[in-house]
């Protein structure tokens, strides 16, 4: 074990033994072969890294995706729908030994959705099978800043972006108290500050009426957050809500200079304040990362060196707001630890981290991502990843 990393997160050469699932054993290498047994696995990493398992905070998945992104090195993913048969589709794939992501699923509750239709998506929780699980309810606060149907507190330059887009805000504010008093958890899409606002609020609401007398401690987030003022930012923290952030939207699609169509269309004092994964981080928000796939690619080396470097996909362009660069080790953390905890209640002591008791769900990398440069990060090989002890992919060689 090399005791110069945090081996909270990485563990160079580490032996290691996963039995049922957990990880069972970290140490000195015999020791190690000590405790094969005629079924076990052994993998020589030969000085490889390994990391707790990389979780994409939020996609939307597809079947017949899955292969490709246990490749990426992704181990895990908060899917971000449940549309028509696909709780069946991945209780399918289970069965057939081919789901291989653990998924927490927040089926979306629509903006006309009546109190019998809350009330199923109430029942709904803690419904699932081995790797997958609904765990939470998604929901939308706003659109989006290029198409003029993020809410912001002030309008865009074409007088767009003015109101609430989707449920009705006082509607909203309900149903999260009743989701919030039942338990469950919520994902709101909010991208404008008036949408975050309304969000935060309705949290703070909810958090004020407990159920019953006995306080409720629901772990409540917001996804994209794409420009919100200083306040804002410290209310994440005070409420206990985590940022749910897709760094490669940043990249991909505004630029520095700010002549892209989010930029100008916000103008210079909001452009100016895009996607503050820093300060976030630095109030002590719980800064979750993701790629919002297929908006994005899901490759999670892509969205953690997006996190770091803030630039487009050519590299020699400048970076976007890099005061607000995450370093390697919290970007690291947005896809494990912090991906835990936004995962739920108990999830933290679980999972994102390589400890002895945690879930052997991890990824092998070719080299330390916290040492490799933000630019090389993309292109690291991804040598083997782990999902509860079982190999979903081998490179060649290893
Ligand atoms: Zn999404």
């Amino acid at each position: 074990m090399d005791v110069g990393y945090d081996t909270a997160y990485l563990h160079r050469a580490a032996p290691l033994v996963a039995q049922d699932g957990r990880i069972s054993f970290l140490g000195d290498d015999p020791d190690a072969r000590a405790l094969a047994g005629p079924g076990t696995t052994v993998v020589d990493l030969r000085g490889a890294v390994v990391t707790a398992g990389l979780t994409d905070g939020h996609l939307h998945p597809a079947s017949g995706a899955e292969r490709t992104m246990a490749a990426s090195g992704l181990t895990g993913g908060h899917a971000m729908d449940a549309n028509g048969d696909s709780l069946a589709v991945y209780a399918a794939l289970e069965a057939a030994g081919a789901l291989s992501l653990r998924l927490r699923i927040a089926p979306w509750c629509r903006p006309e959705a009546d109190d019998a239709a809350v009330a199923d998506l109430v029942r709904l929780q803690g419904t699932g099978g081995g790797l997958w699980q609904v765990a939470g309810v998604k929901l939308f606060m706003d659109g989006t800043i290029d198409n003029g149907t993020a809410w912001l507190e002030t309008p865009d330059c074409h007088g767009e972006s003015a109101h609430a887009y989707g449920p009705d805000p006082q509607r909203y504010t309900e149903v999260v108290g009743t989701l919030h008093r039942a338990g469950v958890p919520t994902a709101t899409h909010a991208i404008g500050d008036a949408a975050v606002r309304h969000v935060l609020d309705t949290v703070e609401k909810a958090q004020a009426v407990d159920a019953g007398g006995v306080p409720v401690a629901v772990r409540h987030r917001v996804e994209h957050i794409e420009t919100v003022p200083d306040d804002t930012v410290r209310r994440f923290v005070s409420l206990g809500v985590a940022a749910s952030m897709q760094p490669t939207h940043c990249c991909e699609f505004t630029r520095a200079d700010h002549t892209d169509n989010w930029s100008r269309r916000l103008g210079e004092e909001r452009a100016g304040r895009a996607f503050r994964c820093r300060d976030l981080w630095d109030a002590g928000a719980r800064v979750v990362l993701g790629s919002d796939w297929p908006i994005a690619p899901y490759s999670p080396l892509k969205v953690m060196a997006g996190a770091r470097h803030r630039r487009p996909a050519d590299l020699s362009l400048p970076p976007h707001g890099p005061a607000q660069a995450l370093t390697p080790l919290q970007a690291l953390q947005g896809m494990t630890l912090n991906a835990a905890w936004a995962a739920g209640e108990g999830e933290e002591v679980r999972a994102g981290r390589v400890a002895v008791g945690y879930r052997a769900d991890l990824t092998v990398l070719a080299d330390d991502p916290l040492a490799v440069a933000d630019t090389d990060l993309a292109a690291l090989p991804v040598l083997l990843t782990v999902v509860g002890g079982r190999v979903t992919h081998r490179e060649a060689g290893v």
